[in-house]
């Protein structure tokens, strides 16, 4: 199991971020809501949706769980 949290603050697209524990981009503490102690990102990110209406994965700590229009911007960069 691993501690998730949740920023307060939302990024440019308007989403809550959710990092997994030992992110170098977690916020300071303050500036996050603790969600608990996880196996998986999306339980966390479900955990975060009864904050915030819109919350997205990491991309740095948990691209899995990361939007998916980030991962079609990465195929559409590779191809020719
Ligand atoms: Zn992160």
């Amino acid at each position: 199991m691993h501690q998730f949290c949740v920023s307060l603050d939302a990024d440019e697209n308007g989403s809550h971020i959710v990092h997994l524990d030992g992110c170098p981009g977690w916020p300071a503490l303050k500036f996050t809501r603790l969600l608990g102690l996880y196996e998986y990102c999306d339980e966390a990110l479900r955990a975060a949706r009864m904050f915030f209406g819109q919350v997205d994965g990491c991309s740095q700590c948990i691209p899995q769980c990361h939007a998916q229009f980030q991962i079609s911007e990465l195929v559409s960069q590779a191809e020719p």
